[in-house]
Order: structure tokens, then sequence, then C-alpha cells
């Protein structure tokens, strides 16, 4: 595989044309960024760690009959990749409630919602990514109605295969993180899955294996991204 242009440069990841014009290099960088880039750092391998947990994550959800954009790891940093145009919505879901869900509804961290819940923002960082709902997404025709429809059913499908994915590790999947993009007319998974993108907590103890640590400035953050590794390959 040629890797060739560079045709998009975001805050943890680099996109490259290949001599597929249906195929992008996904590179994952060591950056890190949080509050909408008001905080940055680096995180020691973590580009290496989300490329694995990623890919991992992806070969786990194609198995279980999610379409997603992952075709192959090609090396530590790089993930091969069909070229989506993407949906400039972020999907969220929940099982417990943390991070701005607290905030926006007045939670106690950790309080398990009676159901999971799907929130939609929309990608744009001079924004701040604002929530959004589908009666917006439809007046500034971010995606067609099918295409949510579709969205919605994926991000509970894999809200179910993850949560179960996860407790086999003896990690709870707090909430996450979902892009999706178009294929040859289809929606389909895309962007990345990894401690950058969910909150995960372990069984038990409640410790944060994930961008938290970073955030919150909790420390041993490379090891906790380490630990995620190590029990999604084992
Ligand atoms: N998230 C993400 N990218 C974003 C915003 C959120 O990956 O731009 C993930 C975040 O890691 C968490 C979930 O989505 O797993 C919910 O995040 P939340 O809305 O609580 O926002 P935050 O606390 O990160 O501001």
């Amino acid at each position: 595989m040629e890797k060739r242009k560079k045709i998009y440069e975001g805050k943890a990841k680099i996109l490259y044309e290949t001599d597929n014009p249906d195929l992008l290099i996904q590179y994952f960088k060591d950056d890190a960024t949080a509050f909408n880039a008001a905080k940055k750092g680096t995180i020691n391998q973590k580009g290496i760690m989300n490329n694995k947990i990623s890919s991992k994550i992806f070969e786990y959800l194609e198995s279980k009959g999610i379409p997603t954009h992952y075709e192959k790891m090609l090396n530590e940093r790089e993930m091969l990749v069909k070229r989506v145009q993407i949906i400039p919505i972020e999907v969220i879901v929940r099982n417990i409630a943390a991070g701005s869900l607290c905030k926006l509804l007045g939670l106690e961290e950790g309080l398990k919602l009676a159901c999971p819940t799907l929130e939609y923002c929309y990608k744009e960082d001079k924004l701040n990514d604002p929530m959004i709902n589908e009666y917006h997404i439809r007046a500034l025709k971010l995606a067609k109605d099918e295409d949510i429809e579709t969205i919605k059913k994926y991000a509970f499908k894999i809200n179910d295969l993850m949560k179960e994915f996860f407790k086999s590790l003896s990690i709870d999947l707090i909430d996450f993180k979902l892009e999706f993009g178009k294929f040859k007319g289809k929606v389909i998974l895309a962007d990345e899955i990894s401690p950058d993108t969910c909150r995960l907590w372990e069984v038990g103890t409640g410790k944060k294996l994930d961008k938290d640590r970073f955030r919150r400035d909790l420390g041993n953050i490379e090891e906790a991204y380490q630990e995620v590794l190590a029990r999604v390959t084992r």
C-alpha cells in the first residue's frame, strides 16, 4: 500500500491518501487534547495503543455485523480504512452519568441511568461541538432521515456489544462517542474507539482507565491505556 498525500490532520490523527481511491491510511498521534483543545499535551505511546485497541474493537464489531471503515492494521501507528464522507455529528451513548451529562443535568458521577441515552453533537470546533437534536440535523441537512435511523440503530447495538465485550474484561463501559460516515451510499462506523473516546472504569475498584486521567490530571495515564490494551488483546 503506497502512502500518498496528507489530506487531513486532526487533534489525534492524520489521514493520508493511498494508491487506492477508496482507501485511506489513518495515522494515530500521541497528541492529546481536552476541553476543545484548551488543554494540550502528549501521552507517550498513545497513538500505538489507540491504534491497537481501536483495531481490536472494530474487528469485534465487524464480527458481530456492524459495518465499519476498518480494513486492517498496517503497522503500530497506522490503520487502513475505507474513505468515507464523514457525517459531521458526534454520537454519544451513555450508560452511567459522567462528564458533560452530570453538568447538564446536575447528576452525581456514577449514577446508573435507567436506560442508555443517545446525544448528538454538531462537529464544529468553533462552536464547541454543541448538542443538537434530530430536528437540527434535518434543518441543517447534516444527514438524511434514513441515515439518522441507521445511526441510532447501530449506536445502541454497538453499546450492547461493547458493554458485553468490556464486561468480560472486568471493565464497565460508562459512555462513548461514535462517528459515522457514508461509503458507497451506506452508513458505516468510522473514526476510532479507544480510551480517548470512551469512559472505561475498572469493575470493583472504579479506577478510571480512560482520557479522564488526562482531563483531570489524575496521573498514570499511559499505564491506564496500557491496561486497556493488555485486556483487549489478551
Ligand atoms: N467524547 C469524545 N470526543 C468529544 C467529546 C466527547 O470522544 O469531542 C467522548 C468522551 O471521551 C466520553 C463521551 O464522549 O467518553 C462523553 O463525553 P462528555 O459529553 O461527557 O464530554 P466531556 O466530559 O468529554 O466534555
